[in-house]
């Protein structure tokens, strides 16, 4: 019997297709993990030694190296980037009706985390240049729309005490991260870093995860070092670390008569995950080159195409272009983003626009908020295969069907 077209099926797969899943022949996925190096040798020595679940020694090894590869002094490593998050928040002392300023255009986890903790986002637009947080209108928001009273920063509309800001990496570019510190030191704000898609990207000679007060890596399938679920918290205030602990551990301040204190969670990575990840880290510098070098072939093969700017990285920055992501102009391009993202489908090459910004998220709508530009690159955006793995003749053909146009 002959084999069924499996190129035929690939065709017309859904948007929904899972990093990891198998790749039917000549499709090509989006982003894709890649286990390579001793990731079996680490789990199966887990297996070996029964050290399976939420304590052992590859999470404190885990924990050892991405503190030292960040620089920062302490990680405390957790169940996933999400939970990371809204430990981080909860560790800076963020409370019930507060507010924190997180960027809009951004995967919605950060904004999730914020409300696990009973607070509320202030959405800051992005920047046109490279799509991060804009500092300037977080400044505009600081110095008009907030008021002190009592020593407390509040929000003049809502009353809320503002009480973080929360900015995000997104697609392994730095946030131009200084004009934000400067104005969290004169609003005394502390900075948590989302920094789950830019595991080791550079701002001015500085790794991200170690620019701000505390910040949080996801190891998620689809991230550049993946432990199937995973994340981490880093920062260089002990206390905060010990307070990161002790809340992804259930609170608990007595282990033998088990008392806790305060509400706790079990956030905790198991020893399986943690040895998935020290071999992932073993790997990463070297999947950051590849990265690197399949940005600069997208980068020259579109330099001439009308209507497609290719992705930025600015003069101060090292980007991992963990995410590779173009911005289509409907009218020079001859279509728009989404018709382009049909038409690569119908290739059996998967690509996604941007998230909705999350300021017209229906799930945290009731603020009447406006960032135009983040508005603007969510119809524009689309991204484009990118995985570790992606071989020569894949990009040739991604780069083959963009170059088509209309
Ligand atoms: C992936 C990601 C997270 C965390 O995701 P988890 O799946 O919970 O690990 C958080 N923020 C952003 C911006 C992300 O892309």
């Amino acid at each position: 019997m002959p084999r069924p077209n499996t190129r035929e099926k690939a065709v017309g797969l859904p948007i929904s297709y899972e990093p990891g899943a198998p790749t039917p022949d000549g499709f090509v996925p989006l982003c894709v993990p890649e286990i390579r190096g001793n990731a079996w040798v680490y789990v199966k020595e887990c297996l070996d030694t029964n050290w399976v679940s939420s304590v052992g020694p590859f999470v404190d090894r885990f924990e050892r190296e991405l503190a030292a590869y960040t620089g920062a002094q302490h990680a405390v490593a957790a169940v996933n980037g999400t939970a990371a998050l809204h430990i981080a928040l909860l560790a800076t002392g963020v409370q019930p009706d507060d507010e924190v300023l997180v960027s809009t255009l951004t995967f919605i986890a950060p904004v999730n985390a914020i409300r696990y903790c009973g607070a509320w986002p202030v959405f800051i637009d992005a920047e046109p240049h490279y799509w991060q947080m804009d500092a300037h209108k977080a400044a505009d928001f600081l110095q008009h729309g907030c008021v002190w009273s009592n020593g407390e920063l509040r929000n003049r509309r809502s009353g809320r005490r503002v009480r973080a800001i929360l900015p995000v990496h997104i697609l392994g570019h730095p946030v131009d991260i200084d004009p934000i510190l400067e104005l969290a030191r004169a609003y005394d704000l502390p900075v948590i870093e989302d920094a789950t898609e830019a595991l080791g990207s550079c701002y001015k000679d500085r790794r991200v995860g170690n620019l701000g007060d505390i910040a949080c890596f996801s190891f998620n399938g689809n991230k550049i070092i993946t432990t199937g679920g995973g994340g981490m918290i880093v920062t260089n205030r002990e206390a905060w670390a010990q307070k990161a602990k002790y809340l992804t551990t259930q609170a608990k301040d007595d282990a033998l008569e088990y008392i806790h204190h305060e509400i706790g969670y079990n956030y905790r990575l198991t020893n399986i995950q943690a040895a998935l990840g020290c071999a992932q880290m073993e790997q990463l510098d070297e999947y950051i080159a590849i990265k690197r070098r399949i940005a600069r072939t997208y980068q020259e093969a579109f330099a001439d195409v009308p209507g497609i700017t290719p992705m930025p990285e600015a003069p101060w920055a090292t980007s991992i272009f963990w995410m590779y992501t173009v911005l289509v102009d409907e009218a020079e391009y001859g279509m728009g983003s989404r018709a382009l993202r049909r038409r690569l489908e119908d290739a059996g090459i998967q690509s996604r626009p941007l998230w909705q910004p999350i300021h017209l998220s229906p799930a945290h709508a009731g603020h009447a908020y406006v960032c135009p530009l983040a508005e603007d690159l969510y119809r524009r955006a689309l991204s484009l295969p990118c995985s570790v793995g992606l071989t020569e003749a894949q990009q040739a053909k991604v780069i083959e069907q963009v170059k088509a146009r209309g």
